[in-house]
């Protein structure tokens, strides 16, 4: 049966995967978005769709629509976006949440939280299991994404108990992939794009810091299972690959791979940067009975021919505006 789905956040890079992804399982998919970070060429190939609707709206403003299901994605994700405007960014997680909660209990919707591993802060328990509280700033320049989803949790959490909505609430770890923004300074992206242009290659700090990177389809496999659960299961779960990685080895493999020249610039480590990360994925493994599949180098080989693409695309459409 085709169920009816919002996703809200859906033109941005993760939220165009899951839209692309429902549609195909033959759902009936909203896209809402507010264009901040996300954009409409992520979702331009769905358009055409019978089943894909687009609309652009701002989550921190009330929505009325008539759902079944809800992926609350609306939120930038990457450290230079959501350090941009942190109010911005407080009021999406927050006021946001509230308006999607308000949603789902007036129509009696399901309704998953895009939750982070920036729940965990600067983690001093290591792997990160869900039970851990975490170890977060409350007034550094993180705050703004790291409380503003902690108190998102807070929300689904008290509109369960509160209410009986139906929630469930996923911490994503560092999810990679192609259609992630090339300017917004995640690593990944970053060291790409830097690799396929001969440009160096900026590493914060000496590089020592660790990472654990999940391929975008294994990520959304995850939200689709979670989101498939029965009432009783609320998580919060986290979904990551547990292989990690310094810094220094994410930019090795990537000059690697891409064959590039680029040399490795040492750059000022950013205020409260975590010093390590890793997920237990065992509650995924045991209440959704995922594990992700893509291995680095080979979730790399596909982002980077994403990019190697993009580039083209754009040095051409210069060369032409050129003559
Ligand atoms: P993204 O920036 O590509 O996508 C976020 C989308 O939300 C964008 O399309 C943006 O335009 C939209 N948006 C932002 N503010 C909005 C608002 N007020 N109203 C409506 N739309 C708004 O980032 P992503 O990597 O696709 O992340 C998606 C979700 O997953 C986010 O909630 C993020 O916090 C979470 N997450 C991502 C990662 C990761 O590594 N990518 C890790 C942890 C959590
Ligand atoms: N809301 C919404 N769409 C709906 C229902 C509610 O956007 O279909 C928003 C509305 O702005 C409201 C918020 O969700 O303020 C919280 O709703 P709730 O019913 O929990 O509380 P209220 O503020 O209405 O008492
Ligand atoms: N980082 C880096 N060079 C870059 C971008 C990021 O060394 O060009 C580092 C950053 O300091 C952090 C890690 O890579 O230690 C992951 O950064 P990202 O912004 O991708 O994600 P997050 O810090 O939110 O996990």
């Amino acid at each position: 049966m085709t169920k009816k789905i919002l996703v809200t956040g859906g033109a941005g890079f993760i939220g165009s995967h899951l839209c692309e992804r429902l549609i195909k399982a033959g759902e009936d998919v909203l896209c809402i978005d507010n264009y901040f970070t996300g954009s409409k060429k992520n979702v331009e190939h769905l358009l055409a769709h019978p089943l894909f609707e687009v609309m652009r709206h701002d989550v921190t403003f009330p929505l009325y629509v008539e759902v079944e299901r809800i992926f609350n994605l609306a939120c930038p994700a990457s450290p230079v976006h959501y350090q941009f405007d942190p109010v911005q960014t407080t009021k999406t997680s927050v006021h946001g949440a509230i308006n999607m909660l308000g949603l789902a209990k007036r129509v009696k919707a399901r309704i998953l939280q895009a939750s982070t591993s920036e729940v965990y802060g600067d983690p001093e328990v290591h792997p990160q299991p869900e039970s851990y509280w975490g170890r977060v700033n409350p007034i550094g320049i993180r705050s703004c994404y790291d409380e503003g989803k902690r108190c998102a949790e807070t929300l689904f959490f008290d509109y369960n108990r509160q209410h009986g909505t139906d929630i469930k609430v996923i911490r994503i770890f560092n999810t990679y992939g192609p259609r992630m923004n090339p300017n917004d300074g995640r690593v990944v992206s970053n060291f790409i794009v830097q690799a396929l242009r001969g440009q160096d290659i900026t590493i914060y700090g000496d590089g020592q810091q660790t990472r654990s990177f999940c391929y975008v389809d294994d990520l959304v496999d995850g939200l689709i299972r979670l989101m498939g659960t029965s009432h009783d299961v609320t998580g919060p779960v986290n979904i990551g690959n547990p292989d990690e990685f310094t810094i220094l080895e994410l930019a090795s493999a990537v000059i690697s791979l891409t064959g590039s020249s680029s040399k490795i610039v040492h750059k000022p480590l950013p205020q409260d940067d975590p010093r390590q990360r890793r997920p237990d994925i065992s509650m995924a493994d045991k209440e959704l009975s995922w594990a992700p599949r893509m291995k680095l180098k080979d979730g790399l080989v596909h982002t980077i021919a994403y990019f190697d693409n993009l580039l083209s695309d754009q040095a051409l459409r210069a060369s032409l505006n050129a003559d």
